[in-house]
């Protein structure tokens, strides 16, 4: 499946950048923070700029907006890169932020010998204080007006680590009475005592602010266009100061687009740091969580995932997208291109009466009814398969296309069979069904008697035995957390196992991350619980058509 990249808002500017010859040679990059894994809202963010980088025969970076060490971990920095090959981008260059801390310290340095930027002794309490409202100016910090002199010396020490952590900030020296309150005295360093940094060990006491590391990343990487979510709006002024104050002749254009919300879903990394870490679910890479390791496990392809974006496309307006877009997206994918098997998720005995006690027929099947160069497998009818207990009633209307005592249906990919007598156990529960099979109807139809319907099968004696995960939303409600705690609005029957199933012996080979369709049944995938000499276990992937009804 090939994605087609509708243009959008940001194109059309790099088109005119690139027009006009303000751009010459398209360079973007992906920054995410190795805080967490990336979910379905970074794919946006990533295909729109591997995309553009591909598109334009431009480059992308992959930079790692390493500045805040207490939430960081190499885990996560290996989860991210492996996440981003995964969905079929290569990186032109990849950075840390934490690779420039020197040169961002110099950048530092520059702008206290301007007299632009100035250590302040107030904490954080008195900075919110001083920084006014919306509606009012703040007031200039005590300590602005300090000299370049003492200013170097200051912040020399605070680099030497001889300040505790919250006494001191540097700030740049904008305007306290700016409208846009990002530009009243920002802080550009904090002290951070005691921390390891997953890159820079415990080279450094201070850290720059993502404020200040941002622009002057892209800009020594030569970014060209710096895209990112609509939050940052209100940084750009701040963007677009650093770059302008400091001696680099670089400076990239920041353009703000819309995040995805996705219904049912949490997109936080806080959030799903939270369900991760309070066992709510499995782990990063649970079926039903919206990351990109989960959607993986799950079964999603790193084409759907790369067409759902397209899809959804790039606007500068908020909106909440349906889940069912996402599942179209898988859906569609693998209508073509998975597999056709058959497996019993609740399993119903059948006995064929007058089939030989012994005997095994290997039929072939097609591995997809509309392509035939999938070619075909072999299954096997004996005396004894397995039905679905959902596709046996005793009696029923004509509207129920199964099996009914007394009625005929054709099993899939084989014969005619014909329902005799139900056995019941002492409950009245149906145990076993004693049935016959019309030997004349391998692939055509009886002569003047018309069959109900086609149900799937598996022989007894060939079948596997598995497990199959089936999975619901994660959540009850589209907006997890709006009106209160989003742990509230977890779903309790988001996952159901189902253990006692059984799948066609063709499934023997398959291999972990493997995707089939069970006809009647929807789309799964082998999961990588699934071990040698166990049952296999497999993940309901989406339904085979969109119920409508979450
Ligand atoms: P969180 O607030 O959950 O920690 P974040 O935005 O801080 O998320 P980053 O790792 O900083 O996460 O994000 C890396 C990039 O991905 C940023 O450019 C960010 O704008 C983008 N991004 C993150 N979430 C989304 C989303 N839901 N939709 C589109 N882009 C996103
Ligand atoms: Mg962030």
């Amino acid at each position: 499946m090939s994605t087609t990249t509708p243009t959008n808002f940001i194109r059309q500017i790099i088109d005119q950048d690139l027009a006009s010859g303000k751009t010459t040679q398209v360079h973007t990059r992906f920054p995410p923070e190795p805080n967490g894994y990336l979910h379905i809202g970074h794919a946006k963010s990533i295909v729109l700029n591997f995309g553009i980088g591909e598109d334009y025969q431009g480059k992308t970076n992959l930079r790692f907006d390493d500045t805040n060490p207490a939430k960081e971990d190499l885990a996560f920095v290996e989860a991210i890169k492996s996440d981003v090959r995964w969905l079929g981008y290569a990186w032109d260059e990849l950075h840390f932020a934490s690779d420039y801390f020197e040169q961002l310290y110099a950048f530092a340095v520059q702008l206290v010998e301007q007299g632009k930027a100035y250590v302040c002794d107030l904490d954080a309490e008195q900075v919110r204080e001083y920084r006014g409202s919306l509606t009012e100016p703040g007031k200039p910090s005590p300590h602005r007006e300090r000299s370049v002199a003492e200013n170097l010396d200051l912040l020399a020490r605070m680099r030497a680590g001889e300040f505790p952590d919250g006494s001191r900030t540097l700030r740049a020296k904008i305007d306290m009475a700016a409208p846009n309150m990002n530009l009243r005295d920002p802080a550009l360093y904090r002290i951070r005592h005691g921390l390891v940094h997953h890159q820079t060990g415990a080279a450094w006491c201070i850290y720059p602010m993502y404020d200040f590391t941002h622009p002057i990343s892209d800009a020594l990487e030569g970014i060209t266009h710096s895209l990112c979510t609509l939050e940052f709006e209100d940084h750009r002024s701040l963007y677009d100061w650093l770059l302008d104050n400091i001696a680099i002749d670089r400076h990239p254009q920041q353009i703000e687009f819309a995040r995805l919300n996705l219904e049912y879903a949490v997109m936080s990394k806080r959030k799903l740091t939270q369900l991760v870490n309070e066992g709510h679910v499995q782990g990063w890479d649970d079926p039903r969580m919206p990351t990109i390791a989960g959607l993986r496990r799950r079964g999603y392809t790193p084409q759907s995932i790369r067409q759902f974006c397209a899809m959804i496309g790039v606007t500068k307006s908020d909106s909440l997208v349906e889940m069912g877009m996402l599942e179209s997206a898988i859906r569609t994918d693998l209508d073509t291109n998975a597999p056709r098997r058959m497996a019993v998720l609740k399993p119903l005995k059948v006995v064929i009466t007058n089939y030989p006690a012994d005997g095994t027929e290997p039929l072939q099947a097609p591995n997809h009814p509309k392509n035939e160069a999938m070619g075909t497998r072999e299954i096997i009818m004996s005396r004894e398969i397995y039905i679905d207990q959902g596709d046996f009633r005793e009696s029923a209307n004509k509207k129920y296309k199964r099996l009914v005592l007394d009625g005929e249906v054709r099993l899939r990919n084989g014969y005619v069979i014909r329902a005799n007598e139900a056995i019941k156990n002492d409950q009245g529960d149906i145990v076993e069904l004693r049935c016959t099979y019309d030997p004349d109807t391998l692939g055509k139809n009886p002569e003047g008697r018309k069959v109900r319907g086609v149900i799937h099968w598996v022989s007894a004696s060939h079948g596997l035995p598995a497990e199959v995960r089936l999975y619901d939303r994660l959540f009850k409600s589209p907006e997890p957390g709006k009106d209160g705690d989003f742990l509230d609005d977890i779903n309790p029957d988001s996952l159901q196992v189902l253990s006692n199933c059984v799948v066609e012996p063709a499934l023997a080979s398959a291999e972990v991350g493997e995707r089939f369709q069970f006809e009647r049944e929807g789309y799964f995938c082998l999961d990588l619980d699934s071990r040698p000499g166990e049952p296999f276990v497999f993940n309901q992937i989406v339904g085979l058509r969109d119920l409508g009804l979450k």
